[in-house]
């Protein structure tokens, strides 16, 4: 329920951009989100059509980029995937620490037409 906010932020950006740009409406956007983002891509495009309708990103595409969180290993440093059920390194079996890899939600790019 909460991307209903963020995505009206997004049509607005979208269209400051269309206008400013001199275009007559927008063609795609892309995002960035992570899993741990705690937004549903799926909600956003749907948002994205509902408050979309009559405005500048009415019948946009969205495409979305999907992020899976990552695990920093506190022995060897390498960044990994989390399996299920554990936290350990696939190189030396140390434990992984969380970082902010995975949380990202970010507007990457706005296409105009
Ligand atoms: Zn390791």
């Amino acid at each position: 329920m909460h991307e209903y906010p963020i995505t009206e932020q997004i049509i607005k950006i979208a269209e400051k951009h269309c206008t400013e740009a001199g275009a007559k409406r927008v063609r795609k956007i892309k995002l960035v989100i992570g899993d741990y983002s705690g937004y549903v891509g799926d909600s956003v495009r749907m948002y994205f059509d509902l408050i979309g309708e009559g405005t500048l990103c009415e019948g946009a595409d969205v495409e979305i980029t999907h992020v899976k969180p990552k695990l920093k290993c506190t022995g060897c440093g390498r960044l990994f995937e989390r399996e299920l059920m554990s936290f350990a390194c696939p190189v030396c079996g140390a434990d992984g620490e969380p970082t902010d890899i995975g949380k990202e939600f970010y507007l990457e790019s706005i296409e105009v037409e």
